[in-house]
């Protein structure tokens, strides 16, 4: 009985932690009179409402579709017409479905939707992640970037490279000034990069850059996970990556095991908040700077 329920917990995925969807409550915040931001479990959620209809980018876990529907009815009557994946995570797609179902339009990049379309192993927590049906999969895909102009808002959608993932979409709503980011800027401490599965740390700085060119001391930024926040929080992030990834850079020229790098601490000065240890990402790092790009 005990080895079963320390199996049991051992088994439990580090990324969505223990799921009692019954006890989530959905947070919706107001940024401008057509965006609104929900928290709940899982991704944040960005909603532009308006004239023309509702458009979300992510929709969390499956579970949750009720509630999320819910919110966004206070907010308008407008059904949810498009849902954009800021990448292929279970945290940011699986009410993919239900969303689907119900008549919404998918969009994300294009490697996300492959990535949707097949297995896959999120390596670092142990998490399979099976092969959506047809109705959760995106029916519209961008390679590069791609814009709406809905609600009266332009909705800029673009692809710097491979970062959190290799199919991660940054969300700007001109108008309203507000940025959605995806898992490109969390604020919890060391970020996921999902190496394995194409992400790399210098790709991922480099779309902070352009976001960062996006935005202004009013722009209200969406991360992926966390409070609302500004262009310095994200100026913040990003000088938390560069100075880690420059610490193992000077390692790697000197020729260094990734033992001996580790060794070296060069996370100092930062704790770990999340579910991402210091040696696990110093090693995400490492790999990513082995690898030619
Ligand atoms: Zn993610």
């Amino acid at each position: 009985m005990r080895n079963t329920l320390i199996a049991l917990i051992g088994f439990i995925p580090l990324v969505s932690g223990a799921q009692d969807f019954d006890a989530v409550e959905i947070k919706t915040t107001k940024l401008s009179d057509s965006i609104y931001m929900l928290e709940g479990s899982g991704g944040n959620i960005g909603v532009c409402i308006g004239e023309d209809g509702t458009f979300i980018v992510d929709d969390q876990f499956a579970p949750l579709t009720k509630k999320i529907t819910v919110a966004i009815g206070k907010l308008t009557p407008k059904p949810v017409q498009f849902v954009v994946n800021t990448h292929w995570h279970f945290d940011h797609t699986d009410g993919n479905e239900n969303f689907g179902k119900a008549g919404a339009f998918i969009v994300s990049h294009e490697n996300s939707r492959e990535r949707m379309a097949n297995d896959q192993l999120i390596a670092l927590f142990g998490r399979e992640m099976k092969a959506y049906p047809q109705e959760a999969l995106p029916k519209i895909t961008f390679r590069k970037s791609m814009s709406f102009h809905y609600n009266g808002e332009t909705i800029n959608i673009f692809h710097v490279g491979r970062a959190h993932t290799d199919g991660d979409a940054i969300v700007h709503f001109v108008e309203s000034n507000v940025l959605h980011m995806g898992d490109v800027f969390v604020r919890y401490v060391f970020p996921f990069i999902d190496e394995p599965n194409g992400g790399n740390v210098n790709g991922l700085i480099r779309t902070l850059d352009k976001a960062a060119d996006l935005a202004d001391g009013e722009t209200q930024i969406i991360p992926g996970h966390g409070p609302l926040s500004t262009k310095q929080d994200l100026l913040d992030f990003r000088q938390m990556l560069t100075k880690i990834r420059d610490r193992v850079k000077v390692k790697v020229r000197e020729g260094k095991t990734l033992e001996e790098i580790i060794a070296s601490d060069p996370t100092r000065g930062y704790k770990a908040t999340g579910s991402v240890t210091k040696d696990a990402f110093v090693k995400i790092v490492y790999d990513s700077l082995k690898k030619p790009k």
